[in-house]
């Protein structure tokens, strides 16, 4: 059976990960997670002082030093998903702190680091059998993209899930910190020039405020064997 490209965006922390990881692996398709790639963009700048402290970018350097930026997963045994490198190192973790997270929506508004990224994402996805999710997968990465979906979830909701998911982590937070990161985020993602964050035209909606992961994965599943018995 032909193998198809499934594309879901939607806000920031409304658990796409989450379920397009649970779908890929319950599909046998693989799994991208296109935020962490610009995470590790982000992650790459603060590293090598591109990010003033007042968050100044420095715009020039960044787009000369792109090209030494090169991500890529692989499974971690134990847990059975895909950890994020950064130029071959284990970044999964840095990647997730809330300072990257105040720093990625301006990285990734950045023409040239969208160009690289999404030049990638599609070298990934060219043979089919992928499920990637991000901001703008099935408007400017995948726009031929068969399935798509669009996630959505109460501001509240969404920033005690992050909040959760830190706290499991020993990562410190606030959740006032999370609920205005994840605001300005998607303020951000969905005011920029290039590629914004908004619903393609043919994506399905899902708000998932009050779901839990069983019923969003099932509400997922069902789509999909929707999508490839048309
Ligand atoms: O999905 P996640 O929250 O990890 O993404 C981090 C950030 O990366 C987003 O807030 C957004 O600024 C950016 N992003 C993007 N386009 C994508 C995926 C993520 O601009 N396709």
């Amino acid at each position: 059976m032909k193998k198809i490209t499934i594309a879901i965006d939607g806000h920031s922390s409304c658990g796409k990960s989450t379920m397009a990881k649970d779908l890929a692996s319950a599909i046998g398709y693989i799994y991208i997670d296109s935020g962490a790639m610009y995470r590790c963009c982000t992650l790459f700048a603060m590293r090598n002082g591109l990010i003033a402290a007042d968050g100044t970018i420095d715009e020039a350097e960044f787009e000369r030093r792109m090209p030494e930026i090169q991500v890529s997963f692989k499974i971690n045994s134990q847990t059975g998903r895909p950890d994020t490198y950064l130029n071959g190192a284990c970044v999964e973790q840095e990647i997730r702190s809330m300072e990257v997270s105040a720093h990625v929506s301006p990285v990734a508004a950045l023409p040239f680091v969208r160009a690289a990224m999404t030049a990638q994402q599609q070298a990934m996805g060219r043979e089919g059998g992928i499920v990637m999710d991000g901001r703008d997968i099935g408007t400017a990465v995948f726009p031929d993209a068969e399935m798509k979906v669009f996630v959505t979830a109460s501001d509240e909701i969404r920033a005690q899930r992050r909040y959760d998911e830190l706290m499991a982590k020993g990562q410190e937070a606030d959740f006032n910190e999370v609920l205005a990161n994840l605001r300005e985020r998607d303020r951000i993602d969905s005011t920029r020039e290039v590629a914004p964050l908004r619903k393609a035209d043919d994506a399905l909606v899902l708000d998932n405020s009050h779901m839990t992961i069983p019923e969003q994965n099932q509400w997922l599943l069902d789509r999909f064997h929707e999508k490839i018995s048309d």
